[in-house]
């Protein structure tokens, strides 16, 4: 699928509307993590450069359709403007006659936020009125909001229809080439490493990858549920019962297409998570499992050094207590290690290899993890669907 690309828009002194995702944790009124205002910064930069008439918008948390002043991006415009030492305008609508008539007066190179898109019930409902409303604020549309692309929303895809002139902006374009990379005949041996808390969450994406990789590794509260299809004894860890015939089926599968699947063999538990820990082969009752032990660490290591394309979505334990962070660490420090090309997909993931301090150390860090997880299901994303569709 053919996408336009930024590069090719007539931008010189005309109205860009960009739909960029500033989805960033806030603390105290202020943006705690502007690791999204920072990656949108390039596209930002080259159609300033080149004198477009910025408008700017993005949605910021789950304000369902009202006004919620907590969740309003105005501390997120403020930094921006610190980042781009400028001056910035703020709509405090996201879409109406006011930003309608900003949007106007705007000079070449000259930036403008709307408020959060979520404030208007239109923006989730794609309401063809609201994508109409936007539209009007721009003469050419930018589409460079990776982490909302899997979103049917007004601002990914009804405001399309109403835009002759579009194109997808650079975190976009190079988010999608690093996931093309491992989704399109990716280079063998493949490794994927799935961890996190449930497997309900990720069936699309095993599937997936059992499709496509060469050895699987599972961690994180998920590797409990397939352990217990085993017939091994987990204690009171998490588990999913309701998953386990689909756990038994995917470990078949695996099989059926030889495909290695490393889980767990080791643990590090505890009766809760400020207990005392513990590293242990079996799990015996009354205690949980909340990390992978070192003797796994080392044998999806081993793994890890092997692989020539490799992904990464979710952690391997409860990160977020030191005591059971050493799983998530180590394989972090395996995937940083690695010579292959490596991609990790948003969320905890990301977050947790950027608190080791070794974020710039993998191929490709994604900004989106619904997004990076979609791609990798195989699915068609609908606001690159959107923008192919209109190129
Ligand atoms: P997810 O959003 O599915 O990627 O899951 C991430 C969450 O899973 C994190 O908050 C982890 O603390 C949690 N998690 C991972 N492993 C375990 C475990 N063994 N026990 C409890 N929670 C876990």
């Amino acid at each position: 699928m053919t996408i336009p690309s930024i590069d090719d828009l007539d931008v010189a002194g005309r109205r860009a509307l960009v739909r960029l995702d500033l989805n960033c944790p806030l603390r105290n009124g202020e943006v705690a993590d502007d690791t999204r205002i920072r990656a949108a910064l390039p596209t930002i930069q080259a159609l300033r450069e080149r004198g477009a008439r910025l408008v700017l918008c993005s949605h910021l948390g789950r304000p369902k359709g009202r006004r919620v002043s907590a969740l309003s991006l105005e501390p997120v415009a403020a930094q921006l403007a610190a980042l781009l030492d400028c001056e910035i305008i703020f709509a405090h609508e996201p879409a109406g006659d006011d930003a309608l008539y900003l949007s106007k007066d705007l000079g070449d190179g000259d930036v403008m936020v709307l408020e959060n898109l979520r404030f208007d019930a239109g923006e989730k409902q794609n309401s063809p009125e609201f994508a109409r409303r936007l539209a009007e604020l721009g003469d050419v549309f930018v589409n460079d909001a990776f982490g909302a692309l899997h979103r049917a929303h007004a601002s990914v895809v009804g405001v399309v229809e109403h835009m002759d002139e579009l194109g997808a902006g650079y975190l976009v374009l190079g988010e999608l080439a690093a996931l093309a990379r491992v989704v399109d005949k990716p280079e063998r041996p493949n490794v994927a490493i799935l961890g996190g808390a449930k497997v309900s969450d990720k069936i699309g994406v095993i599937e997936a990858l059992i499709q496509k990789v060469d050895t699987l590794l599972i961690g994180g509260a998920m590797a409990y549920t397939f352990l217990l299809a085993q017939g091994q004894t987990i204690g009171e860890s998490l588990v999913e019962p309701a998953k386990l015939d689909l756990a038994r089926k995917l470990m078949d599968r695996c099989r059926a297409r030889d495909v290695q699947l490393l889980l767990p063999s080791d643990h590090v538990i505890a009766d809760s998570p400020d207990g005392e820990p513990s590293v242990v082969r079996e799990i015996p009752a009354g205690s949980k499992g909340f990390d992978i032990g070192p003797e796994t660490v080392k044998a999806y290591s081993e793994a890890i050094a092997t692989a020539r394309t490799l992904f990464w979505n979710g952690p391997m334990g409860m990160f977020e207590v030191e005591a059971f962070s050493g799983g998530t660490r180590g394989v972090a420090e395996a995937v940083a290690a690695a010579d292959g090309y490596t991609v990790v997909g948003g969320g905890d993931s990301a977050a947790a290899l950027n608190a080791f301090g070794l974020g710039s150390r993998v191929s490709h860090l994604s900004t989106g993890g619904g997004a990076s997880l979609e791609l990798i299901e195989g699915r068609v994303l609908p606001g690159v669907d959107a923008l192919a569709r209109r190129s």
